[in-house]
């Protein structure tokens, strides 16, 4: 085996063992070719109609910086190229994790691990540049519910955090419809830094950025995933030509946890019409009776521990 592979591997067995796994089975061979050579994220993500339209909270601003990507290991990708996943190499989207569920507060020392020791300081991407602050994401890290958003905009950069807001107080309204605090839940995105003038992250940004959020999913273990906005589902599912139209409203699997897309916050505020709000809304209670939250009206819980 080539040494830059077998490096490759290293790397990756040890963020396994992170995890508290002992074995970590061999990779497919697709895997191997992946982090052998060829640089293409899983989960390719493109701009979009819907995300495009994020004009209040997100100015576009389609001009690619001329800074090339590199991946962990410093190799520089052609433009055109895509950066790997961070180098290191995620099962795919159907392959539900194996690693034990943690305490607490393991969860909480791990977050923050990640958080102070990788997410913080990184420099893996060109958006880096421009940023004031990383957003990690927050929230309960025994949530049954992790929302997943597209990045941080002006406000979150300033502060840190994510959806702080127009769409954020937005988002918070929803969180309250559901009968919980948004303490109680788990808010992130699929970049922790700002594109710049809120432009839609490209493709090496997020394929560079997600083992982030990915860790954030191992270690938290939601029992529903609702991606906000079509950039997370696609990346989410691997699937670049979804339309949020067809999509909202179904549940997917995403590594054996239920996934419930529906539209981002900011859309919803520029589409404020009876029928996007009872579409969240409907889809929210498929999140709220999947969790075994009382709906209004009292229908019984369903699926409650
Ligand atoms: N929009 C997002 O997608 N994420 C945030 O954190 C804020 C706005």
């Amino acid at each position: 085996m080539e040494s830059g592979t077998k490096n490759r591997l290293r790397l990756w067995l040890r963020s396994e063992r992170a995890f508290g796994l002992s074995a970590v089975p061999l990779p497919r061979k697709t895997q191997l070719d992946r982090i052998g050579g060829i640089a293409t994220p899983r989960h390719p993500v493109q701009p979009d109609a819907e995300t495009a339209r994020h004009a209040d909270e997100r100015t576009i601003d389609r001009q690619a910086q001329n800074v090339p990507p590199s991946d962990l290991y410093g190799r520089v990708a052609a433009p055109t190229e895509m950066a790997p996943r961070g180098g290191l190499i995620a099962p795919p989207a159907d392959e539900p994790f194996i690693a034990p569920l943690l305490s607490r507060d393991d969860k909480v020392a791990r977050l923050a691990v990640l958080d102070e020791r990788e997410v913080r300081g990184c420099t893996r991407c060109r958006l880096n540049e421009g940023r004031s602050n990383t957003v990690f994401g927050e929230g309960d890290p025994d949530a049954k519910i992790f929302f997943i958003g597209e990045g941080p905009g002006e406000n979150e950069d300033l502060q840190g955090r994510p959806f702080v807001g127009r769409a954020g107080e937005m988002l918070n309204k929803w969180i309250a419809a559901m009968g919980l605090r948004r303490e109680q839940v788990y808010i992130a995105n699929i970049v922790k830094c700002r594109p710049p003038n809120n432009r839609v992250p490209m493709p090496d940004e997020v394929a560079t950025c997600t083992p982030y959020l990915e860790r954030q999913l191992e270690i938290i273990r939601p029992r529903v995933i609702v991606t906000l906005g079509l950039p997370s589902l696609k990346y989410m599912t691997g699937d670049p030509k979804l339309a949020m139209g067809r999509s909202r409203g179904h549940w997917r699997d995403w590594r054996g946890i239920k996934l419930m897309p529906t539209f981002h916050p900011a859309y919803v505020l520029r589409q404020y019409t009876d029928e996007t709000r009872a579409a969240v809304w409907s889809d929210l209670q498929q999140v709220m009776k999947e969790v075994g939250l009382p709906l209004p009206g009292g229908t019984k819980k369903n699926n409650s521990n």
